[in-house]
């Protein structure tokens, strides 16, 4: 069964916040989308823990 939440996140390129659904039935995932705004590739982490919480972190795919 898929668990779809909307996890807000900040593109860390062009610093606008928009929304990005994940899966929270899956532990950790790690994939790349492109910013919503400026269409730059944003890495992004996601973990969820044992109280099914949903924690998001973005890192900019470009050093
Ligand atoms: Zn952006």
């Amino acid at each position: 069964m898929n668990v779809l939440e909307n996890v807000e996140i900040f593109c860390p390129y062009c610093g606008e916040v928009f929304e990005i659904e994940v899966d929270s039935s899956i532990g950790r995932q790690h994939y790349t989308e492109d910013c919503e705004i400026c269409c730059r590739p944003i890495e992004i982490f996601v973990q969820v823990d044992e109280n099914h919480e949903v924690h998001v972190d973005v890192r900019s795919e470009l050093e």
